[in-house]
């Protein structure tokens, strides 16, 4: 079997869980596997990084960031792989470059376009276990770029798609995909499978046990994905298709993110066509924008609240200042204390009373709810960052989920 086996940041966060990894790869290996490793930077490693950057600049060049970035996990690389061959298993460590990853030109957010998997393979033949670098590729101009944070979980979804791995594993600080995050509810319920696209929900609605992308990315190459601890030898959760799961619960988990901020735009130009100004403006700075709220207009303008993510606020000030400016916009406000709850389960497809149920949670608990957002399978809220905890259990609790 090809395995492709990924370490995160607290897995690697010292010396001495490299060498707890070190063995647990040369335990694959010794029951006959094939092994690529694909390893985070130490844990704190990258906001150290990050933080160095901004004691020079608010605002540095995301392609120097970049190139900053991408050493946190090229230090864990050589590590892993000086220690797996001090024991006596040949291993080589590479980087996103060297293992032909190829991704678009998005710094610190980029999108991997091809993978060419030749010199993996080659090593892989020779009998070595590969140690790939998480969390960077190189863009056509030869630049190194980065895959978003959390982006390891990318970097190992795409190499096993790529390599036609046997499997996947996300090895972690959690022994699997849980019912919501258990360091806020201990009494979530760790699942045993969950679909493809609960997952995505969950993952892009903040639960940061996978990056949205590497979710994304399993469903489309069809990767055999699991999820579990570098810390005990329990199993996991498997990430499949929607249809080798036999139980569809109604609601399977719940989901909080943190990192969330809020623009008002207040007086906006009621006219056709300034909705479609912003927005486009919004994009091309590369602000993902997530929930909008447009208000009926008043005297000629109107009111529009939409969130994005907190890392894009700076982006997206620039932007809406264009327009205040202009006079097209005559105030804007931003909110950095909320966050976002959600709900997410397939089975609501065909359920009424889901969202009705969340609501009435956040009445009984006096949580405002200042924005919803729905979809098929998900309940999204946005509340005061202050009451996201409670929110998170009294959610669990109201829908069963620890049973
Ligand atoms: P790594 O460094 O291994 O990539 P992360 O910190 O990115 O690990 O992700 C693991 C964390 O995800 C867990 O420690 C847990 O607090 C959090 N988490 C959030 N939601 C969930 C969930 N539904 N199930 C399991 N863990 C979750
Ligand atoms: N080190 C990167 C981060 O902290 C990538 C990762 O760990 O997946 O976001
Ligand atoms: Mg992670």
């Amino acid at each position: 079997m090809l395995v492709v086996q990924k370490f995160g940041g607290t897995s690697v966060g010292d010396l001495e869980r490299i060498q707890n990894v070190a063995n647990r790869v040369a335990k694959t290996k010794a029951q006959g596997h094939d092994v690529v490793v694909v390893v985070s930077a130490m844990s704190g490693e990258t906001n150290k990084l990050i933080g160095y950057a901004e004691h020079f600049s608010k605002n540095p060049s995301r392609a120097e960031m970049d190139m900053l970035l991408s050493s946190g996990e090229r230090v864990t690389a050589s590590l892993l792989s000086i220690a797996l061959n001090e024991m006596g298993h040949s291993a080589v460590a590479m980087s996103g470059r060297k293992a032909g990853i190829v991704t678009d030109k998005i710094h610190t957010k980029a999108r991997i376009e091809s993978i060419d998997p030749s010199a993996m393979l080659q090593e892989v033949k020779e009998g070595k276990v590969v140690v790939v670098a998480g969390f960077q590729g190189v863009n056509e101009e030869g630049d190194v770029t980065t895959l978003g944070r959390g982006g390891s979980d990318l970097s190992a979804v795409a190499i096993a798609g790529a390599l036609k791995a046997d499997l996947c594993e996300i090895y972690t600080d959690v022994t699997g995909i849980f019912t919501t995050d258990p360091r806020i509810e201990p009494k979530a319920k760790k699942l045993e499978k969950i679909s493809y696209d609960e997952m995505l929900e969950l993952a892009s609605l903040g639960a940061k046990v996978l990056q949205n992308r590497s979710v994304e990315m399993a469903k489309k190459l069809n990767v055999n994905l699991v999820t579990r601890s570098s810390f005990s030898d329990e199993e996991g959760t498997l990430i499949t298709k929607e249809e080798n799961i036999m139980e569809k619960p109604l609601v399977s988990g719940i989901a909080l993110d943190r990192n969330q901020a809020r623009i008002s735009l207040l007086g906006v130009a009621d006219r056709p066509g300034i909705a479609s100004e912003i927005f486009n403006k919004l994009a091309d700075a590369e602000v993902n924008v997530d929930m909008i709220i447009q208000n009926k207009a008043v005297d000629d303008t109107t009111n529009i609240d939409f969130t994005v993510a907190v890392s894009d606020l700076t982006d997206a000030k620039k932007v809406v200042d264009t327009f205040v400016q202009s006079g097209e916009i005559k105030a804007d406000s931003y909110n950095e204390d909320i966050c976002k709850v959600s709900v997410v389960g397939v089975g609501m497809k065909s359920h009424a009373g889901v969202a009705a149920k969340a609501f009435y949670t956040m009445a009984q608990n006096n949580i405002n709810i200042n924005m919803i957002s729905t979809s098929e399978i998900k309940v999204s809220m946005v509340i005061d960052e202050k009451y996201a905890e409670l929110a998170v259990r009294s959610l669990h609790d109201a829908y069963e989920l620890e049973k």
